[in-house]
């Protein structure tokens, strides 16, 4: 128990560095290094492998070998990748994935989406520096909503670089080994606010989901284009606790069909969350 409350202690105690990961002790969003796949490919393969998806509708055993002649002409689906997509095939759920300078994104109609959670990582020099300019202008949007009802939100923490969660990560592992710092810590590449599309808001206790605050943001967060992204009911899915303050960016159009659909963004997309090792 002692050590339980020690490892609380420190990561209370970096709080402004490492936003929602601290105080979880056990709180996977922020895991850990051991596992990181190398970096951006190897996971990839993990989610695109619906037994389903092998079979085209071509239906090659009932196509007579003189029509092969003709076929390739007709199929330029190999076409060189133009601005360095190199695809993976389709999510389980039938979206186009797809890996560009080591950051994965699933196509949507709504634009490209970038997946950053236990299966896909982010490479050490990806981060865009701070919130991306259009989630920044959405929280604003949001915030100013909810003052509007006469509620109060504010960011904890928003952007977190990957240099910063390898720092806390490697000292958390010099202080309590890696598989205690595992529990606590995020491994480096792995977290949602290297995105700069997640931000921690008001507090990081879950008693935050039954302030006016938090029960207004899961009720309306999506109408500015954000979803609660770690919900109550889908920690086997995401791969992390339950956050009530973590707000993932999808954009308005994206935000309100997964809020709609009541799955978590893993369920809708149909990928995994699971560290490679
Ligand atoms: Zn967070």
């Amino acid at each position: 128990m002692k050590k339980w409350i020690g490892i609380v202690a420190a990561g209370l105690a970096v709080t402004s560095l490492c936003g929602c990961t601290m105080f979880r002790g056990l709180n996977a969003e922020i895991d850990t290094l051991t596992l990181s796949p190398a970096m951006g490919g190897a996971a990839v393969t993990d989610v695109a492998a619906p037994a389903s998806a092998a079979p085209t509708t071509d239906a090659p055993t009932t196509v007579p070998t003189t029509e092969a002649t003709t076929a390739p002409t007709t199929e330029p689906t190999t076409a060189a990748p133009t601005d360095g997509r190199v695809y993976q095939g389709t999510t389980a759920k039938g979206y186009p994935i797809f890996v560009r300078d080591g950051v994965t994104y699933v196509e949507t109609q709504y634009g490209d989406v970038i997946l950053a959670n236990k299966t896909y990582t982010l490479p050490e020099d990806y981060g865009p520096g701070g919130l991306t300019p259009e989630c920044d202008a959405a929280y604003d949007e949001l915030k100013a909503a909810a003052a509007a009802e006469g509620l109060s939100l504010w960011i904890v923490s928003g952007y977190r670089s990957y240099s910063t969660q390898q720092g806390l990560y490697a000292r958390y592992c010099a202080q309590d080994g890696v598989a205690a710092a595992d529990t606590y810590s995020a491994r480096p590449g792995h977290s949602e606010h290297q995105t700069g599309l997640a931000i921690d808001v008001n507090s990081l206790e879950y008693d935050f989901a039954f302030t006016p605050e938090g029960q207004w943001l899961a009720a309306h967060a999506h109408e500015y284009g954000f979803v609660i992204r770690y919900a109550q009911d889908k920690q086997d899915i995401t791969g992390y606790m339950y956050e009530p303050w973590h707000i993932r960016y999808l954009g308005k159009g994206l935000a309100a069909e997964v809020h709609a659909s009541g799955l978590c963004l893993e369920e809708f997309f149909g990928v995994t969350s699971v560290y490679a090792d």
